[in-house]
């Protein structure tokens, strides 16, 4: 019997059969997934867990899609997207935002409370959830900085509060959380100037707006910063703005981003990553690293992360 015959009829409503993942990424590109969850609320995504694992299937999770690349013969199994599970509250300087809440919702409504600490994440277009998982940052704050805790749901199916001091952090990594699924983030703020904080806000979106290629599709840095450089100053130096493979482009306004440019598939964006790695590393020795994750079949190469399954 094929397993979605199991699935209760009670979940059925917020499930998805063979999903376009262009839809839940911001690349814009990527086969089906088998199963699209959209939950809404803790005991669907604590089913789903218990379901996959029961049956032995793929489960992924999702949050706004802003850091993957999902390969064009698509996903087995369950990707669970937890747009649908979102949600702020404020108690005092604690502010709580469930999964899959945007980030920059975060980062705006604490800028119009008069609460500082993560106004420099303003429009990094993740879900908070995804902004846990790999402490992004931007202008010198990170996610992690004033992050007191968050809840997650274990490998096992328990769910448990972990404080930031129990796991490892680091730039775009975060470690101790290997399979779990973040269920919320909670930051402790600090009581600032709200119009200078707005301000703040508003002078990151223009600069965003002005050096950003956001009128495509893409999903931003794609490498990580090397050591006291910055990959984007070392593609450009390597004469590789503009260049394309299909529809994939090294964007000519920000050289660090990948944009599908003209209906791009996943391969082609897979196979400008690796070229622009080639040919920075044989004209500068610099190896860069991915910042992007890998859904699905791609060939196999030595130094592009791979999906972590929950
Ligand atoms: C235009 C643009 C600009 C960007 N600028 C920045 C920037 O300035 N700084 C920066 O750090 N990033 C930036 N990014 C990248 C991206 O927005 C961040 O990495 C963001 O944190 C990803 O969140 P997400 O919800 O989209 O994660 P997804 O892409 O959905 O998922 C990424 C990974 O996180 C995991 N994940 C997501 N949610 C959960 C959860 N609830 N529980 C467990 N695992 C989860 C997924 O399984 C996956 O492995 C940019 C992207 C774009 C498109």
């Amino acid at each position: 019997m094929d397993w979605k015959e199991n699935l209760d009829e009670k979940i059925k409503s917020i499930l998805l059969f063979d999903a376009p993942m262009r839809d839940y990424t911001t690349y814009k590109t990527g086969g089906a997934a088998q199963v699209l969850a959209l939950p809404e609320n803790e005991d669907q995504i604590l089913y789903l867990k218990h379901f996959s694992k029961k049956h032995g299937l793929a489960f992924r999770i999702v949050g706004f899609g802003s850091n993957i690349l999902v390969s064009d013969s698509g996903l087995d199994g369950i990707v669970c997207c937890l747009k649908n599970y979102a949600g702020l509250s404020l108690n005092g300087n604690k502010l709580t935002a469930k999964a899959g809440t945007a980030l920059d919702e975060a980062a705006r409504f604490s800028a119009e409370k008069g609460l500082g600490g993560i106004e420099c994440l303003s429009g990094i277009p993740g879900s908070c959830g995804g902004a846990v998982f790999m402490n992004a940052g931007a202008f010198g704050q990170e996610t992690f900085d004033c992050l007191k805790s968050f809840r997650v749901i274990t490998p096992d199916g328990e769910i448990k509060e972990i404080s930031k001091n129990e796991v490892k952090y680091a730039y775009r990594k975060v470690t101790g959380i290997e399979g779990c699924i973040i269920l919320s983030a909670a930051w402790e703020l600090t009581a600032k100037n709200a119009e200078e904080l707005k301000q703040s806000r508003l002078s990151i979106l223009e600069r965003r707006a002005r050096k950003q290629p956001l009128e495509y599709p893409s999903a931003g840095s794609v490498f990580k910063r090397p050591p006291n450089d910055y990959a984007s100053r070392l593609i450009d130096s390597c004469g590789l703005r503009g260049l394309s493979v299909g529809g994939a482009q090294v964007s000519t306004k920000h050289a660090g981003f990948i944009i599908n440019y003209d209906k791009a598939s996943a391969s082609d964006i897979y196979n400008l990553i690796r070229k622009v790695q080639k040919e920075v590393y044989s004209k500068t020795g610099v190896r860069l690293e991915p910042e992007q994750i890998l859904w699905g079949e791609f060939p196999k190469g030595e130094d592009c992360p791979r999906a972590t399954l929950s």
